[in-house]
């Protein structure tokens, strides 16, 4: 089935309204008519309302509201990747990954080993470029948000920010054995299933760039409680490791209703 996003503006009632080049799409490469169903997230609840088209104009298409499923695609908690900054394009395979395996945010981090230095204005037009990444790879994997891709932060500000939230871990490739990672996933399992029905709980996961993590700022982490854990006994690339620890905790959170 077909899915589009709207602003939660455009869902009065019954009655959902697409604009914007998601008509063209309708009307010219999907050629779609009334009375065939779409699915349609507002990108921010984390619904999937399904809906039925009713007329379609030069420049919207309007649907009757059907239902609304509210047990929808994502996972029992909210995940942020903190990125450190990688080189070259690998920040988009990364976003386009991490939002297919779950994420529901993604913060860079300029982080002190990072190569890529990003000022303002390189920085907005990267965010901008990321986050359209973000909105596809939401669309292709029939995501009923669509992941923020924030402004970069510094290791300080993410810290901070992690210490915001439920739980945050920093895979480090100098952590012993895996019993700190087993720790941290039942945690974050067991988080879950206590918040299940309520506001969906945050939690953080660290990744370093090619260079890695300095000590000072593991020990920074380890000062806000942003546990360090193993991801195995090889060393993973920086676009292998984020992927690796969401797929894990995508498997162990995934819904087995
Ligand atoms: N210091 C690494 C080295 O010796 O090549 C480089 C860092 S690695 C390319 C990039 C990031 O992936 C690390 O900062 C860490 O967050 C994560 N990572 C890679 N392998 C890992 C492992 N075996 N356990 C935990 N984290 C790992």
């Amino acid at each position: 089935m077909q899915h589009f996003f709207v602003e939660p503006s455009q869902i009065q009632g019954n009655r959902i309204r697409i604009t914007g080049t998601d008509v063209n799409h309708i009307r010219n490469v999907l050629r779609m008519h009334s009375g065939e169903e779409i699915s349609v997230s507002n990108g921010t609840d984390g619904r999937d309302y399904r809906c039925e088209i009713d007329t379609i104009t030069e420049d919207e298409v309007l649907c009757r509201l059907m239902f609304i499923k509210e047990d929808g695609v994502e996972l029992p908690v909210r995940i942020t990747l903190f990125q450190g900054l990688p080189k070259a394009d690998k920040m988009e395979l990364i976003i386009q990954k991490a939002v297919e395996l779950g994420a529901a945010e993604i913060v860079p981090v300029a982080t002190a080993r990072c190569v890529v230095k990003l000022d303002d204005k390189k920085a907005k037009s990267k965010v901008e470029r990321w986050q359209g990444i973000s909105e596809a790879a939401a669309k292709q994997s029939k995501r009923a948000v669509v992941p923020q891709v924030c402004a970069p932060m510094s290791m300080k500000e993410a810290l901070n920010y992690a210490s915001e939230m439920a739980m945050a871990a920093i895979p480090y490739e100098l952590a012993e054995g895996m019993q700190a990672t087993d720790r941290f996933v039942e945690d974050v399992c067991r988080l879950a299933s206590q918040k299940a029905g309520e506001e969906r709980p945050q939690i953080g996961i660290f990744i370093g760039p090619e260079g890695g993590f300095t000590e000072e700022e593991i020990e920074l982490a380890q000062e806000k409680e942003v546990c360090p854990l193993s991801l195995g006994k090889r060393i993973l690339r920086t676009e292998t490791a984020g992927l690796a620890i969401l797929s894990v905790l995508m498997y162990h959170l995934e819904e087995r209703g």
